[in-house]
Formats: C-alpha cells, sequence, structure tokens
C-alpha cells in the first residue's frame, strides 16, 4: 500500500506522516517512511539545487522533482512495494502539481506527460491536511521559521493551497481530506480510520 501525505508548507505533513508509519509498525506492518525531495542516496545534492539552487531557467526546478522521484521510486518506493511494504510519502506528484504548476503556472499537460512518460505511479491513498495559509504561518513560526512563507509569497501560498483543492475535487476517490486546524492526535485517528475503512472494503 502506497500512502502519500500533502498539503501546504507547515500543514503537518511530516508529524502525520511519522505517526501513521509509527502506528503501523504497531499494527506489526513493515512500513517505509520516506520523503521529497531527495530521500534516496545522494538525492541530498538534488534537494540542495532544489531549496537553494537559484535556478534561472522556469523549468529546471520541474525537471528537477521529476527526476528526483525517478530515483526516489526506483531506489525507495517501487523496491519497498515489491517486498510488500507499506510506503508513507511525505509529498509526491500532487505537491509538483501544486506548487510548480497552480503556484508557479507551468502548463499541468507537460508535467502530467513527464509523469506518464517516466512510469512515475500514483500512491493508493492521498492524506491531503487541508488547513488555511494563515494558520500554516502562525505554525511555521511557533518553531522559528516566522520569516519563510514572509519572504516567500503569501500570495503563492494562497495559490498552491487552491491547487491542492482543485486536485482533490478531480481526484475524489484517491483523495482523503482531513481538516488539518485539528490536533495531532485527531488527525491521526481519522487517518488510521480511514485507511482501515480503505483496507476493509
Ligand atoms: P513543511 O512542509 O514545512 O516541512 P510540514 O507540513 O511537514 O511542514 P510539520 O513540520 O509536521 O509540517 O508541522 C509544522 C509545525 O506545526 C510544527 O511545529 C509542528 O509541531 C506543528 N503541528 C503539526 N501538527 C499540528 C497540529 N495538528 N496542531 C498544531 N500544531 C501542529
Ligand atoms: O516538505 P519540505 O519542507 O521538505 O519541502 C521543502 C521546500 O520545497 C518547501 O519550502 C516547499 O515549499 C518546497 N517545494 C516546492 N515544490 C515542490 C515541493 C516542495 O517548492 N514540489
Amino acid at each position: 500500500m502506497f500512502i502519500t501525505i500533502e498539503g501546504i508548507d507547515g500543514s503537518g505533513k511530516s508529524t502525520q506522516a511519522r505517526r501513521l508509519a509509527a502506528r503501523l509498525r504497531r499494527e506489526g506492518k513493515k512500513v517505509t517512511e520516506t520523503h521529497e525531495p531527495g530521500d534516496w542516496a545522494h538525492g541530498d545534492i538534488l534537494r540542495a539545487l532544489l531549496l537553494n539552487g537559484r535556478l534561472r531557467h522556469p523549468l529546471t526546478e520541474i525537471m528537477l522533482f521529476v527526476a528526483d522521484r525517478c530515483e526516489h521510486v526506483a531506489q525507495v518506493i517501487q523496491p519497498a512495494l515489491d517486498q510488500g511494504e507499506w510506503v508513507v510519502c511525505d509529498r509526491y506528484n500532487d505537491s509538483t502539481r501544486a506548487y510548480q504548476c497552480w503556484g508557479r503556472g507551468l502548463e499541468e499537460d507537460m508535467l502530467e506527460s513527464l509523469i506518464k512518460w517516466c512510469g512515475i505511479p500514483e500512491p493508493d491513498l492521498t492524506v491531503w491536511l487541508d488547513l488555511p495559509v494563515e494558520e500554516a504561518r502562525k505554525r511555521m513560526s511557533g518553531r522559528g521559521e516566522s520569516d519563510r512563507i514572509e519572504s516567500e509569497d503569501l500570495k503563492f501560498h494562497r495559490a498552491v493551497a487552491r491547487g491542492f483543492r482543485k486536485l482533490a475535487e478531480r481526484n475524489a476517490s484517491r483523495f482523503f481530506r482531513v481538516d488539518a486546524r485539528a490536533g495531532e492526535d485527531e488527525i491521526e485517528e481519522a487517518v488510521f480510520s480511514e485507511l482501515k475503512r480503505r483496507c476493509v472494503r
């Protein structure tokens, strides 16, 4: 079972990915917990380029995200799925759709062709942590990153949030929306109940 956790910066993805993986392990499952960009051998090089590379050409970023995902799938995700493991991945295709297409205005068709061309699989379930941008900003200032959203662009983050909403509408059977304003325990329970519901169907 391949599960992705998606949402804007500061929506609680790493917190819930960690909780879900721990919960599944307590249930006796073998779990690979991973994140994008960069969680594969030498992936830190691509991550550094993507986060601090000051890239100039508008398409370099999207191609590096897809290249990162090709290696991530080949080296980490697919081998784990082939062994029958559960995979919990913090960010995946929908982040690229939301950030690079909805946020930066790159063509969706081009990204979909790249994803298809590279043979990148879609997850079985996508947990979307739906949190207002203002709330995410408050949470990040709580962890000493007050400048982060301020200096990036509020308008950009709102566009990304709209992107996730649209993606959830378009892929209703794959997406599970969680109201991420809830507490960590409540969100964990909601995600786990949904997973149980889907697995016994
Ligand atoms: P990023 O995309 O920036 O990596 P993220 O989506 O992975 O962020 P986290 O790092 O999990 O988000 O959480 C952001 C901050 O919000 C952290 O300080 C975390 O402790 C806090 N937090 C996470 N979940 C909740 C919650 N349900 N309620 C309140 N605070 C939360
Ligand atoms: O989730 P994480 O904090 O590791 O993401 C690193 C950064 O990369 C974030 O600031 C996020 O906004 C950005 N990002 C992006 N496009 C993506 C995925 C992440 O700009 N497709």
